[in-house]
């Protein structure tokens, strides 16, 4: 009889320790899988993979080369974004579509990358008239400039962000996710120098950036440029002839030889500036992420890219 209770308590010990062994299974089976990350801005997308590697799957809304002002996401999108655990957008505005966008998710599962970079630039909006446009938001000294990717503090900045959402999402995956974003880091930090170097070969009467939409602020403060752009935050925006006939002047003043137009953005003001004050077109930059060709797909080629246009197109 005793023998037989023994027996039933080992068999019950060893049924509980298997399904306890099950259990722990299944729950480093779910912890293994990878975290489903949907992307809404190209240099997101970069971040989200380097840092991520295999313990994440990206999924990106927008291919390189897409003017992310004016993207709307499709019903397919919504629903990637619905089966996401984890979110990833420009922030500061860029994503117009946001409020909407995350009106049906729990929350926290949009993370605002942009909305966490230390010290965004502030654009004033008071050069736009005082016919009270421009003004309709909370604060009045201006808005945020949401293209913080144009820069490598900013860019360091939002890898250290995302490589933070990720570990506190798979916090068995640590390790690897932090090493994978050191090296990655290392590698966008020491575009720095070699910009600096670049742009400290232009004259500094020549340090001016006339470019079309008013992206190029992050890239400027860092080095030390100064930024006359003939549209407002958005590619959408429209100049006016004050602004155009002060740019001119700019433009004979410093006998500026370049002017910036983008990969993404109507250039048709920009064209007429040319024609008006005899200063070339460069090529083209990148204002609003990755752009759709080779060499400009990625973060560096990015960087890389529009420095070189600017620093061979002033000096
Ligand atoms: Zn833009």
């Amino acid at each position: 009889m005793f023998h037989r209770t023994l027996r039933f308590v080992r068999t019950g010990l060893a049924l509980a320790g298997l399904s306890f062994l099950a259990a722990a299974s299944v729950a480093q089976g779910t912890a293994d899988a990878p975290l489903r990350v949907v992307t809404l801005h190209t240099v997101l997308t970069e971040i989200a993979r380097e840092v991520g590697g295999d313990a994440v799957t990206v999924v990106p809304l927008l291919r390189p080369g897409v003017d992310p002002h004016v993207f709307e996401p499709a019903p397919a999108d919504i629903r990637r974004v619905r089966e996401a655990d984890v979110v990833l957008a420009a922030g500061l505005g860029m994503e117009t579509y946001l409020p909407r966008l995350q009106r049906d998710l729990p929350a926290g599962r949009v993370v605002e990358v942009g909305n966490r970079i230390p010290d965004p630039v502030q654009v004033c909006t008071a050069d736009h008239g005082h016919e009270g446009h421009g003004h309709a938001h909370d604060h009045d000294h201006g808005e945020d400039d949401p293209h913080w990717w144009v820069a490598v503090d900013p860019l360091l900045a939002a890898i250290d962000i995302v490589t933070t959402e990720l570990v506190a999402r798979r916090p068995a995956a640590a390790p690897a996710i932090q090493a994978r974003a050191s090296a990655y880091r290392a590698r966008i930090a020491a575009l720095k120098p070699w910009a600096q170097a670049e742009i400290a070969r232009i004259p500094e009467a020549q340090r001016l950036l006339v470019t079309s939409h008013d992206a190029f602020r992050y890239l400027a403060r860092e080095y030390g440029l100064e930024v006359q752009p003939l549209l407002g935050l958005s590619t959408a925006d429209e100049t006016s002839a004050r602004r155009l006939a002060e740019t001119v002047e700019l433009i004979r003043e410093r006998r500026l030889r370049t002017v910036f137009a983008e990969a993404s953005a109507n250039d048709r003001t920009l064209a007429a500036i040319v024609r008006e004050t005899g200063a070339k077109p460069g090529r083209p930059l990148c204002a609003d992420g990755l752009g759709g060709q080779p060499g400009t797909d990625t973060i560096e080629g990015m960087i890389r890219h529009n420095i070189l246009a600017i620093a061979e197109g002033l000096r």
